[in-house]
């Protein structure tokens, strides 16, 4: 039984108790699948919670890590490094004229946009009382205290105050709320394109470009957080290029190193003038080997066609997972999603499904609580789109 695996019951005593993992040990992996110790697959629709872009063990990700590692893996921030100069203008090539910053994660990368957005107001504009950041309710920004000041989820905040601010959530997709709340005064507004850990909410068509209208007018830094919208997943490699709205700020993360740990957030010529020397850091940020990932995974999106084939594979998945909600109501309410960020809408809580879902062999998350979320390669193909929701689809004629 899993529950005897040694490695769970050593971890019970030595790790923190800060996750609800499944007993399960995972051991190697290929394309969209995963063995365990134990040597079951699995089909893996969660890339590693949206990271792992190219599927698991792609060889030539390991080959230009490998290549790197034994050349050089890290030299700090008192040298340029090659590396990150490329990968800074491969990302505005994607279509975001500024400049880059690299740090480690999702987290931080949102810390550093607010940190700029603050340094921006307070000395560039020489208005040291615009202050305050707009956030959204069901938003998901990090666990760092910055960014999780602005995840406007009770859930996470609670029993961690006093939290960086002031911070005010407005209902996401409001324009109403929007007009009022952003003014003159405002520091930031913060937002995902697409909501994901909140339950995988679009917003209403022309909402981001009010929000970008009213930012323009007010002297607002608008703050896109595509650390999991972006590179790919929505099926443009930034979800803003489908919105027509170009942002401030975007901070990024999850598949920007596919698998290596990299965040960045690329903010406009005017906006990055915020930081001068000295001004923000990162011992590990942009270092030769996690960028050397990025740039592997750059080469290979455009290599292997991964915009149109999430385009593509996103496009048969939603049909997929509508046509398995009308199937199963009402246990199910529908789907939602771009690209191959999808939810499938539940009439209850999800985790029953996941746990279940995985005894069968299918690996996926819950979501906002009553959603379950599909975020798999960038190259899965149809074959385990299939396979995917055939599961899904005897686990919920048996929950
Ligand atoms: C995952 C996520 C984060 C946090 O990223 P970490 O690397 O876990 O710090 C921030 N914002 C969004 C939208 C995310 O999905």
């Amino acid at each position: 039984m899993s529950d005897e695996n040694p490695i769970v019951a050593v971890a019970k005593r030595v790790l923190m108790n800060n996750y609800r993992q499944a007993p399960v040990v995972m051991d190697r992996g290929f394309g969209c699948q995963l063995w365990d110790r134990e040597g079951h697959r699995y089909l893996d629709m969660t890339a590693g919670v949206a990271v792992c872009v190219l599927g698991h063990a792609d060889a030539g990700l390991a080959h230009a890590i490998s290549e790197q590692a034994n050349r050089l893996i890290h030299t700090s921030n008192l040298y340029y490094v090659e590396n990150q100069v490329r990968l800074a203008d491969a990302l505005i090539n994607r279509g975001f004229p500024g400049r880059a910053f690299f740090c480690n994660s999702g987290a931080e990368a949102n810390e550093a946009a607010l940190k700029l957005a603050r340094r921006y107001q307070v000395t560039t504009s020489k208005k040291p009382n615009r202050l305050e950041i707009i956030a959204f309710e069901n938003s998901f920004h990090g666990r760092t205290i910055g960014a999780l000041s602005v995840t406007g989820q009770a859930k996470y905040r609670e029993g961690f105050g006093p939290l960086f601010g002031p911070v005010r959530f407005l209902p996401f997709g409001d324009v109403e709320a929007v007009r009022s709340a952003v003014t003159t005064e405002t520091c930031a507004v913060i937002v995902e394109p697409v909501q994901a850990e909140g339950g995988i909410h679009l917003p209403p068509p022309g909402y981001l470009q009010e929000l970008r209208r009213r930012c323009t007018e007010t002297g607002t830094v608008l703050i896109f957080d595509e650390v999991q919208t972006g590179v790919g997943r929505t099926g443009s490699f930034y979800a803003f290029e489908k919105e027509r709205v170009l942002p401030d700020v975007i901070s990024l993360a999850k598949g920007l190193g596919g698998g290596v740990p990299i965040g960045a957030i690329l903010a406009n010529e005017e906006v990055s003038r915020g930081f001068e020397p000295g001004t923000h850091a990162s011992t590990f940020g942009g270092n030769p080997f996690a960028t050397a990932a990025a740039l592997y995974v750059q080469d290979a999106i455009d290599r292997l066609g991964l915009l149109e084939r999430c385009r593509e594979a996103g496009a048969y998945l939603a049909n997929s997972l509508t046509r398995l909600a009308e199937r199963r109501r009402p246990r199910t309410r529908g789907a939602r999603g771009r690209g191959l960020l999808q939810g499938l809408v539940l009439d209850g809580d999800a985790t029953p499904v996941v746990t279940k879902a995985r005894e069968r062999g299918l690996l996926i998350s819950a979501v906002g609580g009553n959603v379950i979320r599909l975020v798999p390669a960038l190259v899965v193909g149809k074959a385990e789109i299939d396979e995917a929701i055939e599961i899904l689809d005897a686990v919920l004629a048996d929950v």
